[in-house]
């Protein structure tokens, strides 16, 4: 006997990436930004009111729903603020999902949204990526309430086009969730799709492209319609008064948040490079991650001795992922110093 329902002690529960305690290691298993959040944000927590901190927050944030909004180019009204970007998946599957209304999405993928499906007891339709990581066609034949597709994808990295997530959404009956967590270092998004379309929310998150991770601060756009039906679900106060001030001080802060994710972006690039010239297999990303397999040394070796030297990767060890390692983009040192010590674990393993 338990006191759980059913469906919850069945349930094993999302792992997320491991936080050592120590600090003299590099730290690549969790995809945070190597840089901290904006000069602008520390000010802003620095100068903290005890006033602000004795009073409930505004519920919906809207200093900040009226700073994104400036940014994307959409109404306040479209904007809807979340205790990290996890909050609104959880939201919609609340909103979207039961026993008789499932889920699809492309796998592999983030490995949270079939934990929040078996919390709300509804099935899941999972269609894999092809090699390439093309958008599966058969996503459009699914009788889902929600499909959710992660663009750009984790843990591949891959980017499918705005023009055919249009195409989704239009031949989709239910709602598309595009989980935009790590677009912040991609060439393109769907913003503007949701002044097209009924059925689309897109999911935002300040913990990769604005070194926010610990805050917990994410945000949906999505049409009124939409914004609206998710407002009757969140928590009344889902999002803390610090959270909203320090998440409108970086969302304003163009230039500082230009200027790392550019860093980033060119790190990565020198990342895949590197890896690819030690014969791993890098699909090109999009995001502030590669994934990398070698056919010659087993991933789980890799990552072991990885480990033994202080540095963090994430091995999956699921399928489709069996032989593949996750490496979050450091700063240029950390990455450089991964490169060498992949080198030498390599040298070892291929003899
Ligand atoms: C990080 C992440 C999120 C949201 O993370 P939060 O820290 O809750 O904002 C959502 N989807 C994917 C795929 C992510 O990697």
């Amino acid at each position: 006997m338990s006191y759980f329902r059913d469906n919850i002690e069945a349930l094993e529960g999302y792992t997320p990436g491991f936080q050592p305690k120590q600090s003299d290691i590099i730290k690549l298993n969790t995809n945070e930004n190597p840089f901290p959040p904006s000069p602008e944000v520390m000010k802003v927590l620095g100068e903290f009111s005890a006033e602000k901190l004795r009073r409930y927050p505004d519920p919906v944030g809207d200093d900040f729903r009226r700073a994104a909004a400036k940014v994307h180019g959409v109404k306040p009204e479209n904007i809807l603020c979340c205790n990290g970007g996890d909050d609104l998946l959880t939201m919609a599957f609340r909103a979207f999902c039961d026993e008789n209304r499932p889920v699809a999405y492309p796998v592999p993928t983030y490995s949270l949204y079939p934990v929040l499906a078996k919390l709300q007891n509804c099935r899941t339709i999972e269609i894999p990526f092809d090699d390439e990581f093309n958008l599966p066609v058969k996503l459009t034949k699914t009788d889902a309430a929600l499909t959710i597709v992660c663009n750009p994808n984790a843990p591949s990295g891959s980017f499918v086009s705005v023009g055919e997530l249009a195409s989704l959404a239009d031949e989709l009956s239910g709602v598309l969730l595009i989980d935009e967590a790590y677009v912040d270092f991609a060439e393109d998004n769907c913003t503007p799709l949701i002044k097209d379309f009924d059925n689309i929310i897109i999911l935002r998150s300040l913990s990769k492209g604005y070194g926010l991770a610990g805050l917990r601060f994410g945000y949906a756009m999505a049409p009124e319609g939409l914004v609206a039906g998710l407002l009757k679900i969140k928590d009344s106060y889902n999002v803390d008064a610090v959270a909203i001030a320090l998440a409108t001080a970086a969302i304003k802060d163009r230039a500082y948040f230009n200027k790392t994710t550019d860093q980033v972006k060119q790190a990565r690039d020198v990342l895949t490079d590197r890896l690819r010239d030690m014969k791993f297999t890098v699909p090109t990303s999009y995001a502030n991650f590669v994934l990398a397999e070698n056919r010659d040394c087993p991933a789980k070796e890799i990552y072991e001795e990885l480990v033994q030297r202080n540095i963090y990767v994430r091995y999956f060890n699921l399928p489709g992922l069996e032989n593949k390692l996750r490496i979050t983009v450091g700063t240029s040192e950390q990455n450089e110093k991964l490169v060498s010590a992949l080198e030498e674990i390599l040298r070892d393993c291929i003899k």
